[in-house]
């Protein structure tokens, strides 16, 4: 779609000041999808020229630009390091609701930053126990924890101005068991429910997050592994209220009915090996 409101298209590393009707560009894939008549320039990210992917012993970064089917190359390669954590990623790289020509464009930072409650980016960092790191026009930089940075659907912690530079994904995480579910209404469709499980040793915590039927992600931890009445009862006090979202591709009870389903999957998975 034409953009016809939009007069500038600037390099990303520009130092131009922010303007309301500025508006970071990545893949596009969701500012050129309908119209956008308050968008007045947009600020080409692409420019950086950042590393995809950068593994080091710590864990693994991943700049905002890289594209899905990059990181999906990563993930499927055969000789990369963390197996368990590399299947997640692959795992919630197709989760896409969309082709190859989409994953070839649209981006892991932009699919953040959409905060689209089926945005698989955010269920796989969440998972992983991601960090997004955040830069200032001014080059300040903070860090913020995947958890925290969807704030609801297409609303982030991004102050005007602000971009996400990277994500970065702990060793710890990476190697951790690991495990995701989805449901769609469809092979190709938009996920209706993504439940991730992870657990890093075998007596140790265990972790379920739930994504896409929600509009901003839920996390239970438990010391242990929890009962399937203990997690269906942690799940439930928070699966309340307006959190659970309520559109043309489910209603909030299925909702909830898939996601405390999905969750039993997982733990069954992470926490007894099923
Ligand atoms: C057929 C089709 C199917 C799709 N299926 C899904 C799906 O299943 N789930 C889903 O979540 N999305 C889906 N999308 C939407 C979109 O493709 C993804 O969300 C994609 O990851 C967005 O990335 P992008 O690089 O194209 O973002 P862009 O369109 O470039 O940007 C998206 C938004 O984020 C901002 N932004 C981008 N990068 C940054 C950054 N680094 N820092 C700060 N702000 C930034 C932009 O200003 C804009 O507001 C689909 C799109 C299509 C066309």
């Amino acid at each position: 779609m034409d953009l016809t409101a939009v007069r500038e298209v600037v390099d990303g590393r520009s130092a131009v000041p922010w303007h309301p009707g500025d508006a970071w560009l990545a893949g596009g894939t969701v500012l050129f999808a309908e119209p956008r008549p308050g968008l007045r320039r947009l600020r080409d990210l692409t420019t950086h020229g950042w590393p995809p992917l950068t593994v080091s012993a710590t864990g693994l970064e991943v700049a905002a630009t890289c594209t899905i089917t990059r990181l999906l190359e990563f993930a499927e390669a055969p000789d990369a390091p963390w197996p368990s954590g590399r299947a997640l990623i692959a795992g919630c790289c197709r989760a896409f609701s969309s082709s190859f020509k989409v994953w070839n464009t649209a981006t892991v930072g932009g699919n953040l930053c959409a905060a689209l409650p089926a945005g698989p980016m955010i269920s796989m960092a969440l998972a992983l126990e991601g960090v997004c790191w955040l830069r200032a026009l001014d080059g300040a930089e903070r860090a913020v924890p995947v958890a925290d940075f969807v704030t609801g659907p297409g609303a982030t912690a991004l102050a005007p101005g602000e971009l996400l530079r990277s994500i970065t994904l702990p060793a710890s995480a990476l190697s951790a068991r690991s495990v995701m579910r989805r449901v769609s209404t469809h092979a190709w469709g938009r996920s209706v429910a993504l439940v991730t499980g992870t657990r890093a040793r075998p007596d140790g915590p265990l972790t379920v997050a739930v994504t896409a039927a929600t509009t901003r992600p839920v996390t239970v931890a438990f010391a242990h592994a929890p009962s399937p009445g203990e997690l269906r009862g942690s799940l439930l006090a928070r699966l309340a209220g307006d959190l659970l979202l309520d559109d043309a591709h489910g209603r909030p009870a299925w909702r909830r009915h898939l996601a405390l389903h999905l969750a039993e999957e997982v733990r069954g998975v992470v926490a007894e090996g099923q």
